[in-house]
């Protein structure tokens, strides 16, 4: 029979490996950060809420486990001195997932919608993904080897989810993913992006301004799967599953994390049972 140590050590399934997560302080990103390093990574935590960060990196560890770097990813010398600071600490740049986000207020008319807004959703949401491959890129190409996530939404395929900026710069991630898997192939590197059903965190519910129960309640009358709530823990898995051994020859794909929402038309109607 195996020993608890030898079980403990198999069941790790990020052991040794070295992982950046962007926007972790909160929501998907402190929730993925927190899993990765239960299952053996370490883990850098780059975001723009100091206080924040820092307490979710010491309740990982040491620092020789997790470091907090300030982060706004739509500075390139900021991403840059992540991805640096990185290699300098740990050795290496095994993981990077481009989580950090922002949403924006649904304005349902196009003409009330302001141009600094678009663009404010599109610098984070998508300059920022952007920057943060790009400089992942620079590190992993020459190790050949690596694996970059990025998170989408389930608006990266339907429309009326979110905002006219937001769905827009869900769309750019996952072309973003889909290039950057074609070119970095090549090197061993896989790219992949989440698009989640939306779910309780801080980006969700200052949209939507509901409380956390009766928002969960709206968010499953709305969804597709009934008797399944989605929770950050939820989408971290999914990113435990791109970024481990088990998906190794998964690349350029977007993986819906959403009960069917996105391919169920409920203007159809079909298949509904008469006593449901
Ligand atoms: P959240 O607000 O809990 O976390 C977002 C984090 O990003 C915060 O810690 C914030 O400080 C950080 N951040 C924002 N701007 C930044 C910047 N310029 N540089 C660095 N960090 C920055 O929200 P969340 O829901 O966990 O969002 C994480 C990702 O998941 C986002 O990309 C979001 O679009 C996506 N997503 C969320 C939902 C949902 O319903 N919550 C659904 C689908 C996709």
């Amino acid at each position: 029979m195996a020993s608890a140590s030898f079980l403990s050590t198999i069941g790790k399934r990020l052991e040794g490996k070295v992982a950046i997560v962007t926007g972790g302080a909160s929501g998907i990103g402190e929730a993925t950060a927190k899993l990765f390093s239960e299952h053996g990574a370490k883990v850098v935590i780059a975001d723009v809420q100091d206080e924040r960060s820092n307490s979710v990196s010491n309740a990982l560890g040491s620092p020789s486990h997790s470091i907090y770097i300030h982060c706004d990813v739509t500075n390139e010398d900021h991403v840059q001195n992540a991805v640096d600071r990185t290699i300098s600490t740990f050795g290496k740049l095994d993981i990077i997932i481009c989580n950090a986000g922002i949403s924006d207020e649904t304005k349902p008319r196009i003409i009330d919608n302001t141009k600094e807004d678009f663009e404010r959703v599109l610098s984070i949401n998508v300059t920022g993904v952007f920057l943060c491959m790009k400089h992942a890129a620079r590190v992993m190409v020459p190790a050949r080897s690596g694996c970059i996530i990025s998170t989408a939404s389930v608006s990266s395929r339907v429309g009326a989810a979110a905002s006219h900026a937001y769905c827009s710069s869900k769309h750019a991630v996952l072309g973003l993913t889909k290039n950057l898997a074609v070119e970095l192939g090549q090197f061993g590197i896989r790219v992949n992006c989440l698009s989640p059903y939306a779910m309780v965190t801080p980006l969700a519910t200052k949209v939507v301004g509901l409380e956390n129960e009766m928002f969960e309640t709206a968010l499953s009358m709305a969804g597709n799967l009934k008797g399944a709530i989605l929770r950050v823990d939820d989408v971290a898995k999914a990113a435990l599953f791109l970024a481990g051994e088990d998906s190794k020859y998964i690349s350029g794909h977007n993986l819906f994390i959403d009960g069917g929402f996105t391919v169920y038309n409920p203007s159809l109607g079909m298949f509904k049972y008469p006593e449901s």
